[in-house]
């Protein structure tokens, strides 16, 4: 068997049939922009591998780093330990974080991050003597991940519809729907004020991706979506959390996609980009309230604890793609990949199949009434060399935020292709998710 036939026939792919494997591709290296195939053919990752290589593949200031902390050590439980990464990324975090967030708890994925802020906002209401409020708030066309919590916080419609079964029932409020340039109106968010009416006194937070809500929408929202958020949270003591996972450093344009609103969460979730795409690695940050009212509740502990918890190796690619973020210009770098989708991706709204045009920051969306066939979709990659995931109604590009405008150019004109292409058959199985 062949290392592809192998995995076809024995391994699981992310939202992918193990009998009706869909194709995949042989990767063998990776540099910059760029992912080697085996067969020595190279792909521009215009999806910086799910948003996560910020600064590009295998970087030498990353991969360095990870190299040096491997000689010292690789892990040690963070249970009774620490060690100078998880201290230096913690102190650093809390540098760059909205103010007053420096309470940090390492996770090993986004995932895990969100559902540690999640009980945290339970663990917090509890010690206030509210155990009552022990629902969230969350937004339709939401994401959160694909643990049982975050599917119970992420579009009740969208990819996890399968397991409601097994779900808690959390409260949604409609998605938002004024763009992030539009004009702001107060209506937008007159689901989510009905919310607080109804269930004001369940609630624990309410927690959103802000202003772009990625694997389940595609969608740009208004800031002003997020003052209305951080007000309603004020009038009924309910924690406010940002999940910028995948909006977060610098992919929207500014370091932060909520600074846009001039409000801060008590709690926020950052992932993908924080080690640069290199290793797995989230954190969730809370203020100092949060942690000290947790801190005086019964049991004092917080009650979360993953046995990779703050690897050394992954906290020394975050510290070292935190350096590269301080010090790359990245807001104009991703004003630059902007600019250039604006002017390419715009033109293609009068197409037939095309319904939608939207940029934000290093982020181009082209919505269609229908995707072409998954094969005119593998042709149109390889012509292109440029590998794209459309999904659902979406063509989308999320390339890393250092390409230069050669590679966006390439990318442009293969969403260019795929959006022009005839449309192909209703969705199959597996095609709605991310
Ligand atoms: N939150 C958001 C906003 C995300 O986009 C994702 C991943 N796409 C997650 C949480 C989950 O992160 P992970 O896949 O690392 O568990």
């Amino acid at each position: 068997m062949t290392p592809l036939e192998y995995d076809r026939s024995h391994i699981w792919h992310p939202y992918a049939s193990l009998g009706n494997p869909p194709p995949v591709l042989h990767a063998k290296s990776a540099s910059g922009t760029e992912i080697e195939l085996a067969d020595g053919s190279k792909l521009v990752d215009a999806v910086s591998s799910w948003w996560c290589v910020a600064h590009g593949h295998n970087h030498p200031a990353i991969v360095d780093a990870i190299r040096r902390q491997s000689e010292r050590l690789c892990h040690v439980m963070f249970g009774g330990f620490t060690h100078n990464p998880a201290v230096e990324l913690a102190e650093r975090l809390a540098k760059i974080a909205p103010a007053g967030l420096d309470r940090v708890f390492f996770a090993d994925s986004g995932s895990i991050s969100v559902e540690v802020a999640a009980k945290m906002a339970v663990q917090y209401q509890n010690a206030l003597g509210h155990p009552e409020r022990n629902r969230l708030v969350a937004l339709k066309g939401g994401y959160h991940g694909d643990t049982s919590l975050c599917m119970a916080l992420s579009d009740p419609d969208g990819m996890h519809v399968l397991f409601k079964g097994i779900m808690t029932k959390h409260f949604f409020a409609e998605k938002p729907r004024i763009p992030t340039d539009g004009e702001w109106d107060p209506s937008d968010a007159a689901s989510l004020e009905r919310v607080f009416a109804e269930h004001g006194d369940k609630i624990a937070a309410v927690v959103c991706e802000p202003v772009f809500q990625a694997a389940n929408a595609m969608n740009f929202y208004h800031p002003g979506y997020l003052r209305e958020m951080r007000r309603l949270c004020d009038e009924h003591g309910v924690l406010l959390i940002f999940d910028e996972i995948a909006a977060g450093l610098h992919r929207t344009g500014p370091l932060w996609a909520h600074s846009r609103a001039g409000v801060a969460p008590d709690v926020m979730t950052v992932g993908k980009a924080l080690t640069g795409g290199h290793i797995t690695l989230a954190a969730t940050l809370a203020s100092a309230k949060v942690a000290d009212v947790i801190s005086a509740g019964s049991p004092s502990a917080f009650m979360h604890g993953p046995t990779y918890m703050a690897n050394p190796l992954a906290c020394a690619a975050a510290c070292a793609s935190l350096d590269l973020f301080a010090a790359g210009g990245y807001e104009a770098k991703v004003a630059a990949i902007e600019q250039r989708f604006r002017s390419g991706l715009s033109p293609l709204r009068s197409l037939p199949n095309v319904r939608d045009v939207r940029v934000l920051g290093a982020a181009g969306v082209v919505e269609v009434e229908r995707l072409p066939a998954q094969d005119d979709i593998c042709r149109i990659i390889r012509e292109h060399g440029v590998w794209l995931r459309p999904f659902a109604n979406f063509i989308y590009a999320m390339p890393p935020l250092v390409s230069d405008e050669l590679t966006v150019d390439r990318v442009v004109a293969a969403i260019a292709d795929l959006a022009s292409a005839p449309p192909g058959p209703p969705p199959q199985d597996g095609d709605f998710h991310e």
